[in-house]
């Protein structure tokens, strides 16, 4: 690998990483002058398992970087139905609201973004080491094909689990990682506006729509139940559709090419914001339950935080060390407690028996819904918001 300039480093900035936190956080650093590089091991488009419902939370963020209205055409959503394993159900709206778009046209609006931007990015470009050298105050990355890079700063924006995991050997890795999750892409009859979040023994799945009209079906559920059956079809039948909702959507939902998708070994355990020097953002720096339908929005978020940070520390504003306890103030002052919340909803509608009775206290109570998300989700600055409206998608 040649070096790019006469400081003899590839770029000021390395990001590994490309999904949402590594894609915002490499275009707003390169908007604001930095050479970045962004490594991915996949390609971009593609589709992930996720229920592709975002807070409304982000959207100055989408708007600052110049993605948001006019790139992607969302869908509105702002209503929320949930439901106990029974079917026992309230309905109510949503405190902030959202929108409803695919991950394959939020990744492959921001990877143009961020090609557009002057980001260097390295497709299918797995990087399985990361070194810091103290005496130079940089960092050097290898990558599985054996090419090496250096840089002043790096972003870790690996996901939820990723080989680097293991090799900078981060607590969590070694324990059990017991949630799968399963993902398609439905035809079906459903409201725009709406998301719904209906339990099972074992697991929760979200119905909502993404820009294309399509209905996106998504689950979370604990390795040990699937086990049992050990095939989707077979889970699908015997457990989820116990849920009238998930029979009705299961029952007649078509699903596209390429579903379903499915990912495992998800863990909810707490890690290290910080480590060897790389500040670690969106689902590599934690992930909160999916119930709580937040960790898009947190991924954009601390990507928008590490990003300013870095930014005052390569203009020489601040040292690392203070780039550093500020990135882990913010971080923690922003979603510390947003984790936590998630953890014991996680907890609360996580079990059948747990969640029936949760479900009759909140129907007794239903101002207490949105009192509840409110915990797990941050605000939004209605000044930073244009006046341009959401799409209802392109077919919705
Ligand atoms: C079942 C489920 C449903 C969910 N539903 C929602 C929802 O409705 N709303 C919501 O807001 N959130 C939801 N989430 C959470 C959301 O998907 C994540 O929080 C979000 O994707 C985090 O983005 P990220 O950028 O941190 O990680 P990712 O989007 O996972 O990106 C990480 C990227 O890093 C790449 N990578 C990994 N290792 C390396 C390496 N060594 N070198 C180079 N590249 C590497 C990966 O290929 C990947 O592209 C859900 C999660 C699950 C599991």
């Amino acid at each position: 690998m040649t070096p790019q300039n006469s400081t003899g480093l590839d770029a000021e900035v390395m990001v590994v990483g490309g999904g949402l936190a590594g894609l915002i956080g490499s275009i707003q650093l390169a908007q604001a002058g930095l050479t970045v590089i962004l490594f991915e091991k996949t390609v971009f488009p593609k589709h992930k398992v996720c229920g592709e419902y975002i807070s409304n939370e982000v959207r100055p963020i989408l708007e600052k970087i110049g993605l948001y209205p006019n790139q992607v055409t969302p869908i509105k959503i702002d209503e929320l139905l949930l439901s106990a394993p029974s079917g026992n159900s309230l309905r109510t709206q949503l405190p902030l609201g959202g929108f409803g778009i695919s991950r394959y046209a939020i990744d492959l609006a921001l990877y143009e973004l961020a090609i557009e931007s002057g980001v260097k990015v390295y497709t299918q470009t797995s990087i399985n080491a990361v070194h810091y050298n103290t005496s130079k105050d940089q960092f050097t990355l290898s990558t599985r094909k054996g090419q090496v890079f250096q840089g002043r700063v790096v972003l870790g924006s690996f996901g939820k689990r990723s080989m680097l995991d293991r090799t900078l050997d981060r607590g969590w890795f070694k324990y059990e990682a017991p949630y799968i999750g399963i993902k398609y892409h439905l035809k079906l009859d459903f409201p725009s506006n709406l998301v719904s979040l209906h339990n099972f023994w074992g697991g929760y799945a979200g119905l909502s729509k993404v820009e294309d009209g399509s209905v996106n079906f998504c689950y979370l559920i604990s390795k040990s139940v699937f086990q049992r059956y050990n095939d989707i079809k077979s889970v699908e039948r015997e457990v989820l559709s116990k849920n009238p909702f998930l029979k009705s959507a299961i029952e007649q939902g078509e699903p596209l090419e390429n579903f379903p998708l499915s990912i495992s070994n998800i863990s909810f355990r707490p890690k290290s914001l910080i480590q060897d020097h790389i500040l670690m953002a969106g689902d590599a720096a934690g992930l909160i339950s999916p119930l709580a339908g937040n960790g898009m929005a947190m991924a954009i978020h601390a990507a928008d935080i590490a990003a300013k940070h870095i930014q005052l520390y390569m203009q020489h504003k601040i040292t690392r060390s203070e780039m550093e306890q500020n990135y882990w103030q913010e971080w923690n002052t922003t979603f510390r407690w947003r984790l936590w919340a998630g953890r014991q909803l996680q907890k609360l509608f996580g079990q059948t028996f747990v969640s029936e009775f949760s479900m009759r206290a909140l129907q007794k109570a239903p101002s207490l819904v949105p009192l509840i998300i409110r915990q797990t989700h941050g605000k939004y600055d209605k000044a930073l918001l244009s006046s341009a409206s959401f799409g209802n998608g392109r077919h919705g």
